[in-house]
């Protein structure tokens, strides 16, 4: 492949490189997006300057942020909202299970939903699901309205980008009270919570804001090579929902199996520590620092 060499800034003082030709760039109303092809991981997004999706290991993001929860909830999964993902890999894990009756979608962004219609169809699922209500929106807005409208949803998948431009509303204290309203009794909430090595900060904070407004509280992880290390999940809760950490089904996906679901609730020390030590400021923590 004849490309350049573009890198992402992931840490202080440290990049990680990849040699890619372009396909698409775009400077929308939210963010600027990159659609780029890699030898090693194949088609890919980029916005504002973060790796958010490959073809390579997408995977692996998609199937632990819907298996775990759906498959470690005690009730059926019948309602899920899903919040950013313009990819529409999150949507395709939902859409495997039948039992899903309703699925409604809310991404800020119509241009990077267009780009990756358009170069990245082998990831996404399908938009014209009749179950899908795609909405073009802020979802601390629709969260807001949703809960003044006693909506109740069984699953909510927050697959936004991290603290940064426009998803930093969606770390503020209001919209966790919001998306506790929004829950049913008997559901979960399941967000992508950065990476500790790079990010320290972010997967305790949120923690800290969903325990303001949920009993139970967990994290989880999965390897992602392409965002540079072990990626933080956490999923906020009522006693209802059971214990997520416990698979209820011997489904296997590429990656996700029940083995996997168990052992990614088995944190490293260091984890558990930053949790521990965690002293909550109030401030989004949008900086990237080097854990070590
Ligand atoms: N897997 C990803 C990652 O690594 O962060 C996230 C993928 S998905 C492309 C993230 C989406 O969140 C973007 O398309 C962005 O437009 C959307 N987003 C950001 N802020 C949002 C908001 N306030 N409401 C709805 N969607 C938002």
């Amino acid at each position: 492949m004849t490309g350049y060499w573009w890198s992402e800034r992931i840490g202080s003082g440290y990049t990680h490189g990849y040699e890619i030709e372009l396909l698409f760039e775009q400077r929308t109303p939210f963010q600027n997006m990159v659609i780029f092809e890699n030898a090693q991981w194949g088609k890919g997004l980029i916005l504002d300057g973060i790796v958010q999706v490959t073809q390579g290991d997408e995977f692996i993001y998609h199937e632990m942020m819907v298996h775990v929860p759906v498959l470690g909830c005690e009730n059926p999964i019948r309602s899920v909202l899903i919040i950013g993902g313009a990819d529409g890999g999150i949507l395709r894990e939902v859409q495997r299970y039948r039992q899903i009756e309703r699925i409604v979608q809310v991404e800020l962004d119509r241009d990077v939903l267009v780009g990756c219609r358009k170069y990245l169809p082998e990831i996404s699922g399908n938009w014209k699901d009749p179950r899908l209500e795609l909405v073009i929106g802020d979802g601390a807005e629709y969260v807001k309205r949703a809960a003044e409208a006693s909506e109740r949803f069984d699953l909510i998948i927050l697959d936004s980008t991290d603290p940064i431009g426009p998803a930093i509303v969606l770390f503020e204290p209001p919209f966790h009270r919001n998306l506790a309203s929004c829950l049913s009794k008997t559901g979960v909430i399941v967000r992508q919570s950065g990476l500790p090595v790079t990010m320290p900060r972010v997967m305790p904070f949120i923690r800290r804001r969903f325990l303001d407004v949920l009993p139970e509280v967990k994290t989880y992880l999965a390897p992602m090579p392409t965002y540079g290390g072990e990626i933080a999940f956490v999923t906020a809760s009522r006693k209802e929902a059971g214990d997520i950490s416990e698979p209820r089904s011997d489904y296997a996906g590429r990656y996700y199996n029940p083995e996997i679901h168990r052992a990614a609730f088995c944190l490293p020390t260091w984890w558990q520590k930053l949790i521990e030590d965690f002293r909550d400021d109030g401030q989004v923590p949008i900086e990237t620092k080097t854990y070590f």
